[in-house]
């Protein structure tokens, strides 16, 4: 065991503070504690904000929906409005994890939770994730589960949330509230791609707390899905998964929101995937032509070549079940 100190905060300008001295948020604490029990993570301060006010699911004034980085997992998903209005992000939500761990897992944990490449959770191999600079053991080592986009030469993980990839899919933004006050980022710009420095994960500065992610106003009506494959049924990361959203108007789509996970870096928006559907009427063709692009650009490893026809058959299968015909 290694020392930490550990601080309770009741208010948000207090955890700004506390975390601008370096302190590491914890709420849920299903990630964070697994990691620092295994010495991944050795923190020197906690900054246990669980019972700070962030824990409302609300409509936004242009009709988006907003939920409190606090709400927990089982909560989000259980919620009527995101059960009627985005079955994408509560079915992703319940596809994550186990009972246990959605009753105290939060959404911004959620977001927030490391790879689960063996490598990284294991200190005596290299890994410039966990200790840059020490090399990647899955470019050469067993890589089955490891992405096939977005990687780079110094690291390889998956991004191992599920309902990100549904947030990523409806072009979500994430709420930070740091001591420059608030901003907003772009789901797409809030998880970082490895490049050369694999360590930085997001785009949280020093001190800055995750206070919502927002869902902005969709096209109505939207029919939504997400679609997990595993390699068993329950309590398992994706190898590919795939989250859908269309709107479809006089037999025609004319929006779709397609996202992959288990195969990028990050969740892996497809937007050639989105260009192929959009204004065209649904048919069994068409979403087999379009889940063909859903692979595009990928770099498959030695050990993980079969994501490639695996993630199509995803993409193509989800796009069915939610577009409707077969
Ligand atoms: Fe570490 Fe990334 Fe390589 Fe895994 S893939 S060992 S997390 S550097």
């Amino acid at each position: 065991m290694f020392p930490f100190s550990y601080t309770k905060v009741s208010d948000t300008s207090a955890a700004v503070a506390a975390g601008q001295r370096g302190g590491r948020y914890v709420a849920g604490g299903t990630t964070l504690v697994d990691l620092m029990r295994e010495t991944v993570e050795r923190p020197e301060a906690l900054v246990d904000i669980a019972a700070l006010p962030l824990r409302d699911i609300t409509t936004t004034a242009n009709g988006g929906l907003r939920i409190g980085a606090l709400v927990r997992m089982a909560d989000a998903a259980a919620d009527r409005t995101v059960r009627t209005t985005y079955p994408v992000v509560s079915e992703a939500l319940e596809l994550s994890a186990s009972a246990q761990l959605r009753n105290m897992a939060t959404i911004g944990g959620n977001i927030m939770q490391r790879t689960r490449c063996t490598y990284f959770r294991d200190v005596t191999a290299a890994c410039n994730k966990r200790q840059p600079g020490s090399g990647c053991a899955a470019l050469e080592g067993f890589n089955r589960t490891h992405a096939i986009l977005g990687g780079s030469d110094q690291c390889v993980a998956t991004h191992p949330s599920d309902v990100a990839v549904a947030f990523a899919a409806l072009e979500a933004t994430v709420r930070l509230l740091g001591p420059n006050g608030e901003r907003t980022v772009p789901f797409a710009d809030f998880l970082l791609q490895p490049g050369a420095t694999p360590d930085r994960e997001h785009a949280i500065q020093r001190g800055e707390l995750i206070t919502a992610v927002e869902i902005p106003a969709q096209p109505r009506p939207l029919r939504s899905g997400y679609l997990k494959v595993r390699d068993r049924q329950s309590y398992e990361f994706a190898l590919t998964s795939a989250a859908v959203a269309l709107h479809l108007q006089g037999g025609v789509i004319r929006a779709a929101k397609v996202a992959a996970g288990g195969v990028g870096t990050v969740p892996w928006k497809l937007p050639a995937v989105e260009r192929h559907l959009i204004g065209k009427r649904p048919s069994a063709a068409l979403w087999t032509e379009a889940a063909e692009r859903a692979a595009d650009g990928a770099s498959p490893l030695t050990h993980n070549r079969f994501k490639v026809e695996l993630l199509k058959r995803t993409v193509a299968r989800q796009l069915r079940v939610v577009g409707g015909t077969r």
